[in-house]
């Protein structure tokens, strides 16, 4: 991203979580102000799908909305979006919710990341770049937009052609797009797994209209989890994570690929998760797909609660990078 060096933070590092075979080490950029994080050895490109062959998104897991609380958390979501960024899905609004969503740590970035900050547009064209079985892109559909995915994965792309959408089997770089042909991109835990990421961003500005919308979603490798967990945390993710960001490096990375008015935070959506994850591996040396329960619910709440209120004094150190910018 920034040209220099970097030194191996991590070494013998091994995937904890699909069990590919290998050891890895993990680079560490080494100007302060950038910090980008890279996965050596590099993966051949060739070599990429074979990283993926039992991946989690590979089945579309309806939510279940038996459970009442599940529900009422639905309503509120809803509500939220609806008077966030005008989607009137549901007849809740106003001004209650929103200030409610900001009381609540961690919730309101949650809850906008569920509409990825997409203001209702409807009939415009959205990409999801690494749409996975297609979760959001249900969402978006059912919100008015008009939505297009695409994934190198070919168990995740049957996944969500079974659910009747429209999906491209392979990398942004390989489809013949027309220049401008979308309004929004969104890439939900993407730009960590491609070899070449400012490639990716360069495709993203070129399909995207003039003043199109971009956003994603990436670990932060200068989070409270990191710091905490080390070579344990879940956000580094060995063989798959290729690189890891940091608010800077992305912010230059955009920069780089002719990127406007850039907005760069770290949230603390999903930390609860992250964070049970880093500490199940840091103890048991294993690492399994999260699932909740009362103990991962409890614990993972206090956590998240306690990184919001870090948050406030170190800006950088939440569990993801939230991007946004125009084409
Ligand atoms: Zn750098």
């Amino acid at each position: 991203v920034c040209g220099a060096n970097g030194d191996a933070i991590y070494h013998d590092l091994s995937d904890h979580l699909f069990g590919v075979e290998g050891e890895w080490s993990m680079r560490q950029c080494s100007d302060d102000q950038c910090g980008l994080l890279w996965l050596d050895p590099m993966p051949a490109p060739e070599s990429l799908g074979a990283l993926y062959k039992h991946y989690y998104t590979h089945n579309y897991d309806k939510p279940s909305t038996a459970s009442p609380l599940f529900a009422i958390y639905e309503h509120l979501r809803s509500a939220y979006c609806s008077a966030e960024y005008g989607y009137s899905d549901n007849r809740w609004s106003g001004i209650a919710i929103r200030y409610l969503a900001r009381l609540l740590p961690g919730v309101r970035t949650q809850w906008d990341l569920s509409v990825f900050c997409l203001s209702a547009r409807p009939g415009s064209q959205v990409l999801d770049v690494g749409c996975g079985s297609g979760r959001m892109m249900r969402r978006l559909a059912e919100l008015g937009w008009q939505v297009h995915g695409l994934d190198f994965d070919p168990k995740a792309v049957e996944a969500a052609r079974n659910l009747g959408l429209e999906v491209r089997l392979g990398t942004l770089e390989e489809q013949n797009y027309e220049e401008g042909s979308f309004d929004a991109i969104i890439m939900n835990h993407v730009i960590e797994h491609v070899p070449d990421p400012l490639e990716l961003l360069k495709s993203c500005k070129r399909v995207l209209k003039p003043g199109g919308k971009l956003v994603l979603a990436t670990p932060n490798a200068w989070s409270w989890g990191h710091q905490r967990y080390g070579r344990s945390w879940r956000g580094l993710e060995p063989p798959r994570h290729l690189h890891i960001f940091t608010p800077q490096a992305i912010r230059k990375l955009a920069v780089g690929a002719g990127f406007n008015r850039l907005q760069v935070s770290t949230t603390v959506a999903n930390a609860h998760s992250v964070l049970w994850s880093s500490r199940q591996l840091s103890r048991n040396g294993k690492l399994s797909p999260y699932v909740f329960s009362f103990r991962s619910g409890a614990w993972g709440t206090v956590m998240q609660v306690a990184e919001w209120v870090k948050l406030r004094s170190y800006p950088n150190s939440g569990e993801e990078v939230l991007f946004q910018a125009r084409a």
